[in-house]
């Protein structure tokens, strides 16, 4: 079947949220790099979710979440598998004493201001991570030493056939940028057991991480954040400053001068030029220090490398 022939089941089967076809992924992402999408869908509701599941799933389409798309290259050509976004939707931010409950297609953006708003502490170091709730839990997003996992107590989630459950903290692993969930699981929305503090304390905090972040990391130019996980022993983007690399182009493509572990596009880079600076990086580091470098930034779409 066609995505063509996937939009219309889903039409059929009472859907009646936005899709778009053929979208550009460059438009969608932070990195401003990616061909078409062949398929996006926006599920308003649980209801419009699982018809986008299980039809996905009838038809042998394989479907990829979308967030803000904050920690993505797509490839050139784009993407062939439908995506699904949570952002006209599943955007509730609600509180019950110390305990956030916030759907998954909410920006941590806004997470973080109803914190403030509401005087509650926790979540301050990941001020200035553009992503999504549901993005954030399955990265694992962190910043100076703290990771949204040990804020979480529990999450709900919608696994490959439809059920919806609560699974428990201690019931899942975070580790370093993932989680242990199965790549079909859909996070719908996460509890965070925060505790009280003082609204302008917090703001300061956060104000503080936020200021820092800015001096020290290229937050203003397309980017999907760190390109490569930090290795145990030194952060890679010192590893990458060390071996003379900050400023190295291909293309639009940069290493940025302020944060070496950034890639950043400088007009019109395209997949194929980050993949050669990544490329590059890996071999230098390799050969100078016998360090292998993980990527942190994902790579979809087709034909995708990684
Ligand atoms: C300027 C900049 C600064 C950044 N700083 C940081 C930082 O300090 N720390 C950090 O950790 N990251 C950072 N990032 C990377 C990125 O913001 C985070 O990884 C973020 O958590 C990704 O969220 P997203 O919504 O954009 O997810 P996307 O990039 O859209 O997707 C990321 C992954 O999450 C999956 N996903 C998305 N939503 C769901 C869902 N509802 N259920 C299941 N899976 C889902 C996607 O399928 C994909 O596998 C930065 C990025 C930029 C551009």
């Amino acid at each position: 079947m066609t995505s063509n022939g996937l939009e219309r089941g889903i039409r059929k089967n009472g859907f009646k949220g936005a899709i778009r076809r053929g979208i550009p992924m460059s438009e969608i992402t932070s990195f401003r790099i990616g061909g078409p999408a062949d398929l996006v869908l926006y599920p308003r509701d649980l209801e419009e979710l699982n018809i986008v599941r299980a039809l996905c799933r009838d038809q042998g389409f394989s479907y990829l979440l979308l967030g803000n798309g904050t920690n993505l290259l797509v490839a050139d050509k784009g993407v062939r598998e439908p995506l699904i976004n949570l952002s006209h939707g599943f955007k509730e931010i609600k509180k019950q004493g110390h305990k956030v409950m916030a759907g998954a297609g909410a920006g941590l953006p806004q997470l973080l201001n109803f914190c403030t708003a509401n005087a509650l502490g926790g979540l301050e170091p990941l001020a200035g991570i553009p992503g999504t709730v549901g993005g954030g839990i399955r990265m694992n997003a962190g910043s100076w030493g703290a990771e949204i996992g040990a804020m979480i107590s529990s999450l709900l989630v919608m696994d490959g056939a439809g059920e919806t459950r609560w699974v428990k903290r201690s019931q899942v692993a975070f580790g370093y940028r993932g989680i242990d969930l199965p790549a079909e699981d859909i996070i719908l929305q996460g509890e965070f057991a925060l505790h009280k503090g003082k609204r302008d304390e917090i703001k300061n905090r956060m104000e503080e991480f936020l200021r820092k972040k800015k001096e020290t990391q290229p937050l203003f130019q397309p980017s999907a954040g760190s390109i490569f996980k930090n290795p145990p022993a030194i952060p890679a983007g010192r590893l990458i400053e060390e071996a003379g690399l900050k400023g190295t182009r291909r293309g639009d493509a940069m290493i940025s001068p302020l944060h070496a572990n950034f890639i950043v596009n400088m007009g019109a880079a395209r997949a194929r030029d980050v993949l050669g600076l990544i490329e590059l990086i890996r071999q230098r580091i390799y050969k100078e220090k016998r360090i292998k470098l993980e990527l942190e930034v994902l790579i979809i779409g087709e034909q995708a490398l990684a």
